[in-house]
């Protein structure tokens, strides 16, 4: 058996442990053992790749396994310091920048390519292909980075015409690649990917906060297709599956998210969605009630059934770990406590599954939106932690609203809702929510760890 044959025997095997690991990572009891299953098949897919490459390189193997090794140390520690300083809340955005690596790699590895192997008709077209993408995903990735990080504006960039602007983009490099297969060059190659980086640029500037989360799975499944296209060039078919497994997936994701927001996956895409406010609740007031810590305590204690409606504040305040210990708590005390996740809440899908796992909270009580809507109006008492577009009635009362639309957990319907927040302020898609004015609602200022672990102490008090 060659070397080659059994680095192809190895990529089998590492194909087949991405695709069990996708398998796994989708429930949550075995996700732990997914992401095993796709730390063994990198590790696999890179020793053989290494040893690919040791065998076919023209310079001595000590020379090339030197300079692997550095690039390998260097991006493991980066990598590793960042993962393990990376907070919860910043996550989407260090994978937006992820994202954009790999729509990078695909461009240098195309313009390598081309610089360095034939000129065939079907290798020009994998060229152009992987640098189209790979430079959309790039700079796409990096509007993304900066929108979830708060570095540029959550609003739409409606540019006049954009619609226009993008299909010209399309047309224009459909004749560039007429150009560059009849006359291979690097012109037309440069022009292109000037322009498939103002069309990554526009394409996500152009989407609103509230269409962030499929923009964010949109360029996981481009990523996914600039991998398979740098596959197709290394002539490598590891990567050609493995970018399948992450352009479909990510594809799936996207229509997941695309249907718990309501929207039509080709309108976001398009953009221009999301930021507009020419809606009534853009102006809503009315006085709202507060509520402290204690008053709260003794609501939960009386209630028969509570849910929480966790979201992106919980996780900037950490507050997973006390929820976790009233919940137990409450239950000791015979009271049903559920919590209702809804699909978009936090900055990444699964952002409050993964928070609540962290903090053991029993999987069976954690409910995804349809499973608990209809159960509000039967709930004593509704914690909202943190969340707010989500828990937001003008998704559903006010057809001008930006999230018009978007199916919402009805906390409203339940008998008391206490909203954890610091200030009035608006949640990610920055429109204003009538929740907070309803006379069921009380507002508990206030960071939501601290309020939580005020909760547990006045219920340590009155026992
Ligand atoms: P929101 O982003 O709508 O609101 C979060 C709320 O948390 C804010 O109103 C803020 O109010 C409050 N908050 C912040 N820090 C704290 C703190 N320390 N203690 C208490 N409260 C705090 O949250 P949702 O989860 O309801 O909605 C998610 C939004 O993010 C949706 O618009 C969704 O489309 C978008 N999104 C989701 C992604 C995903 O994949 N899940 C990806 C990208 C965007 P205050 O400042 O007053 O405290």
């Amino acid at each position: 058996m060659t070397l080659v044959s059994v680095a192809q025997v190895s990529y089998l095997v590492a194909a087949i442990l991405f695709i069990l690991s996708l398998a796994g990572l989708s429930k949550q009891t075995t996700a732990r053992r997914g992401n095993l299953l796709g730390m063994a098949g990198m590790a696999i897919a890179i020793l053989a790749t290494v040893a690919l490459a040791l065998n076919t390189s023209e310079r001595p193997w000590g020379v090339t396994l030197m300079l692997i090794l550095c690039v390998l140390l260097i991006g493991a520690a980066v990598g590793m310091h960042r993962a393990r300083t990376v907070e919860m809340t910043q996550m989407p955005e260090l994978i937006a920048l992820l994202h954009s690596f790999v729509g990078l790699a695909a461009v240098l590895i195309g313009y390598n390519s081309y610089l360095t192997e034939g000129h065939d008709a079907m290798h020009l077209v994998e060229v152009f292909l992987g640098v189209l993408i790979g430079a959309v995903t790039f700079t796409g990735s990096i509007v993304a980075y900066l929108k979830l990080s708060a570095r540029m504006p959550s609003k739409p960039l409606t540019l006049p015409g954009r619609h226009a602007l993008n299909a010209g983009a399309l047309v224009a490099s459909a004749g560039l690649l007429v150009w560059f297969l009849a006359a291979p060059s690097l012109w037309p190659l440069l022009l292109m990917t000037v322009i498939a980086l103002a069309l990554g640029y526009h394409l996500v500037a152009a989407i609103g906060g509230g269409d962030m989360p499929v923009v964010v799975s949109m360029l996981n499944s481009y990523s996914g297709w600039a991998a398979a296209a740098a596959g197709f060039m290394l002539g490598n078919d590891l990567l050609i599956v493995t970018g399948a497994l992450v352009g479909s997936s990510g594809a799936i994701l996207s229509y997941i998210m695309c249907k718990a927001m309501n929207r039509k996956f080709l309108a976001v895409i398009l953009g221009g969605f999301g930021g507009e406010t020419s809606s009534s609740s853009a102006g809503v007031d009315g006085t709202h009630q507060e509520i402290n810590a204690a008053a709260t305590a003794e609501a939960l204690q009386r209630a028969r059934s509570v849910v929480i409606a966790p979201g992106y504040g919980m996780a900037v305040a950490k507050a997973q770990y006390p929820v976790a210990d009233l919940v137990s708590r409450l239950r000791d005390q015979g009271v049903q406590v559920r919590f209702a996740v809804h699909p978009v809440a936090g900055r990444l899908p699964g952002h409050m599954n993964v928070l609540l796992a962290e903090a053991k909270v029993p999987y069976d009580v954690v409910l995804e939106l349809d499973e608990i809507n209809d159960d509000f109006a039967e709930t004593d008492v509704v914690l909202v932690i943190g969340a707010n577009d989500t828990v937001n009635p003008a998704a559903l009362d006010d057809p001008g609203s930006p999230i018009a639309g978007m199916p919402v957990l009805e906390v409203w319907n339940a008998a008391q809702v206490v909203v954890f927040k610091r200030s009035m302020a608006t949640g990610y898609a920055g429109v204003q929510n009538p929740l907070f004015f309803k006379e069921n609602t009380s507002m508990l200022f206030g960071d939501a760890k601290e309020q939580v672990e005020a909760i547990l102490a006045a219920m340590t008090a009155r026992v």
